[in-house]
């Protein structure tokens, strides 16, 4: 049988965690934390599934959901989603992301692709006959060239495809860099699709800037986010979608015959959480004590890194330490040191060794610790 995607192979967060598991490691790869979510959470959740909430959810989500998420973005950024027409709930920020990008993508279109890129959306492009074209950033990449960009567009282009905060790197956009998004999108007619899944996960004083509060781009952007990450609730792969009614229509269009709809107590019983801002608010705070406390635990090893801006990941190059290559260093580690990490290079189109890994800090903070003992005997 003919393969639809060739180059693809099982995910290396698949990969890694097996291997973690097979050598007993600390698995600081794959992104999920270690912890549970807030048990007022699992009690609504146990409320909603004995009083019988239990059958298929509306086609869009359940309606009560949708209210509270207009309602949250209304009071951060006065923008203003209509859950009837504008907000869909999909399986996971997975499931929003390959549906955007199904809904815009036609045979033969070239989509902007920043790389490092997360491992779903190059071949949710390709699947639907479009074309990545790459803006390659040094994992250690400070600032974005916007001319760079620029000169990635051509007439075949229909999309560009952001993600901020950035797994892997940390880094989180700046608002320059959204007002040039803006500027490239609506110059050239572009979709956008605006990967926001650690948007409550900021550190040292930043924010988080939505693509879908700024003028003249919200428009023309789909902008996908996940509760997994917001509530420690990976496992629940619970997403949704913003984006105009127009743009939502064709949307679901498409997520109507992928999943139809999804988990529906757990719908409800994430509203009922969601109208508490305390929730989600400090999340930030409780992720930057975390990130600090890895980052001072692993800082005399002498990689080279800064603090990661946002995200529960801290990437680190080796490149002065060592020359192994960084697929063959993280499995030596899983195995040898007992500390699974993700290598740089698996978010790369075409390069296979960046001499970087990344750790996902999302764990307890005696595992960070254990962790950082350990990675101590790397050199
Ligand atoms: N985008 C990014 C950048 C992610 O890190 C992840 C999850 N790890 C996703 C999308 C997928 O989110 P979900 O688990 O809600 O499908
Ligand atoms: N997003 C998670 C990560 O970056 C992994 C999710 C998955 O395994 N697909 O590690």
């Amino acid at each position: 049988m003919q393969s639809k995607l060739p180059r693809v192979g099982t995910t290396i967060f698949t990969k890694m965690s097996k291997l973690a598991e097979e050598h007993q490691a600390i698995n600081l790869a794959q992104g999920f934390p270690e912890f549970d979510c807030a048990p007022e959470l699992q009690v609504l959740v146990d409320k909603y599934v004995r009083s019988g909430k239990n059958q298929y959810a509306p086609m869009a989500g359940v309606m009560a959901l949708r209210e509270a998420i207009s309602q949250k973005i209304f009071t951060s950024s006065s923008h203003e989603y209509h859950p009837e027409s504008e907000i869909t709930i999909t399986s996971g920020a997975t499931e929003a992301l390959f549906v955007a990008i199904s809904t815009v993508v036609q045979r033969g279109d070239e989509v902007i692709v920043f790389e490092p890129a997360y491992d779903s959306y190059v071949p949710a492009i390709e699947l639907n006959g479009g074309i990545p074209v790459f803006v390659t950033l040094d994992p250690q990449y400070e600032t974005i060239d916007w001319n760079v960009v620029a000169s990635k567009i051509s007439p075949q282009t229909r999309a560009i495809l952001v993600n901020t905060p950035h797994n892997p790197t940390g880094n989180v956009w700046k608002a320059s860099d959204l007002q040039h998004l803006a500027a490239l999108a609506e110059e050239n007619g572009l979709f956008v699709i605006s990967d926001e899944v650690y948007e409550h996960i900021v550190f040292d004083g930043r924010q988080h800037i939505s693509a879908s509060s700024i003028p003249g781009l919200a428009e023309r952007t789909f902008a996908c986010g996940s509760f997994g990450k917001t509530f420690h609730t990976t496992g629940w792969k619970l997403g949704y979608c913003l984006a105009p009614a127009k743009l939502t229509a064709e949307f679901r269009k498409i997520h109507q015959y992928v999943v139809f709809s999804v988990v529906t107590p757990i719908q409800f019983a994430v509203a009922e959480h969601l109208a508490e801002p305390e929730h989600y608010l400090k999340l930030s705070e409780f992720y930057e004590r975390k990130r600090n406390l890895f980052f001072d635990a692993i800082n005399d090893i002498g990689f080279i890194t800064r603090p990661s801006e946002g995200s529960f990941f801290q990437n680190v190059s080796y490149a002065n330490l060592s020359p192994e290559n960084d697929r063959t260093l993280s499995e030596r580690l899983t195995i040898e040191t007992g500390v699974a990490s993700i290598p740089v290079s698996a978010f790369y189109d075409n390069i296979t060794d960046f001499k970087t890994l990344r750790f996902c800090f999302a764990k307890n903070d005696d595992t960070l610790l254990r962790a950082a003992e350990a990675l101590h005997k790397v050199v």
